[in-house]
């Protein structure tokens, strides 16, 4: 029996188990204490009503002779599903694809690692810090991976760097844990760059829809050029709050070619004996949740969010600590004041302030000295936490 010794070579996740374990040690020794949470990565508000009304309806369908469904009709989605992302993209990103594009799926997380199933041995360029997922997958298809430093010289936002030469690069923006976000021009270096590799850039647009205004880019198909060198993965999680609902898809136009190979028809293949499709229900839910009024109901959850984050970041003015993000996106990343650790200032927060953060050092090299807050908890716990902050 030989098992995939690459696994051997994943680094315990240990981040979040330490985190837990450390808040329940102080917990224990401080019953009385109000801990306050701002380190989840998850959502908090329901679902919209659209969407609830969607998922009834899908399955009272389900239920009857004429309504029912079995495998779909294939695993990259039905076509009203497809459409709906396709108009999404044109209305609200200004972006106009072809529906069929959309390769539909469970959510980003699986695509994003399953991709390089069609891929060869890989010299991959990943951020550092990073959203951790990307590395362990590269780590257990025994790739070969190369660090960009994302730091306070480049405003978290690495750029390409010519002598270097990658077969895939990830970018993902708005970014999980920074919050930084790539301008026009700077994807449009990137796109440069992995058109003159031959690169095929993986985007991850998890957190588009905290961009407010037309400036930034959502989708690295705004950027001409794009077509022909990149794979963009998309999520209803963050924007509809569908963590717990899963859907999602994979945009990949007929453009993207390697060694003759349409990327789109590979991925096709690939998912055509490996995935059933999501479930007719949810892929409903998600064609509501992209309608005009499912698209209020995410805005609002948007709004509110953003609003958090905003008390967020007011309090850390107040307090004179250096940050980034917060303004387009769920994620505040702060530089820990009079220089310490990540896990030091984490330490001096729970048991100071009784707020729980993320520390950057476990996103990374690069996080080292920087904290994760997010704006995903409930209005009253973050203005809490926030006059903490700033006292
Ligand atoms: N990409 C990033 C950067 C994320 O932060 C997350 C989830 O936190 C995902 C992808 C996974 O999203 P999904 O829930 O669609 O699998």
């Amino acid at each position: 029996m030989n098992l995939n010794t690459n696994y051997k070579k994943l680094q315990d996740s240990y981040l979040f188990v330490e985190i837990a374990e450390r808040v329940a040690r102080y917990k224990t020794e401080n019953p009385g204490a109000e801990v306050i949470r701002l380190g989840i990565g998850d959502v908090t508000r329901p679902l919209g009503k659209t969407v609830v009304e969607a998922l009834k309806a899908a399955s009272d369908e389900m239920g009857t002779a004429e309504g029912f469904r079995g495998y779909s009709p294939d695993s990259a989605g039905y076509p009203f599903l497809k459409n709906a992302i396709a108009e999404y993209y044109k209305s609200k990103l200004g972006v106009d694809l072809h529906p069929d594009t959309f390769q539909v799926n469970d959510g980003a997380k699986s695509d994003l690692g399953n991709f390089l199933d069609i891929l060869g041995h890989s010299r991959v360029l990943v951020p550092d810090p990073v959203y951790p997922a990307y590395v362990d997958t590269n780590i257990t298809a025994g790739n070969e991976i190369i660090y960009m430093a994302g730091n306070e010289n480049n405003n978290f936002l690495p750029m390409p760097d010519y002598a270097i030469d990658v077969d895939v690069i990830y970018l993902c923006s708005p970014n999980n844990p920074t919050g930084a976000v790539y301008s026009r021009e700077q994807l449009a270096e990137w796109v440069k760059y992995a058109r003159h590799t031959s690169a095929i850039i993986l985007f991850d647009a998890a957190y588009g829809a905290f961009i407010r205004g037309p400036e930034l880019p959502a989708s690295i198909f705004s950027i001409p050029g794009a077509e022909k060198c990149a794979v963009e993965f998309g999520t209803l999680s963050k924007m509809a709050g569908f963590t717990g609902t899963r859907c999602g898809w994979t945009a990949i136009t007929e453009y993207l070619v390697r060694n003759g190979e349409s990327i789109a028809k590979l991925w096709f293949r690939r998912q055509s004996f490996k995935f059933n499709g999501v479930a007719y229900v949810i892929q409903k839910a998600a064609e509501a949740a992209l309608s005009p009024a499912g698209l209020a109901d995410c805005q609002a959850a948007i709004d509110y969010y953003a609003g958090n984050a905003e008390v967020i970041t007011n309090a850390l003015e107040k307090a004179g600590v250096k940050y980034c993000g917060g303004a387009n996106s769920p994620y505040v990343w702060l530089k820990c004041p009079d220089g310490l650790s990540s896990w030091d200032y984490f330490d001096y927060l729970l048991k100071e302030k009784n707020v729980v953060g993320t520390p950057g050092a476990g996103f990374g090299v690069n996080g080292e000295g920087w904290f994760r807050l997010t704006s995903f908890g409930t209005r009253e716990n973050t203005e809490k936490a926030a006059t903490r902050l700033a006292g």
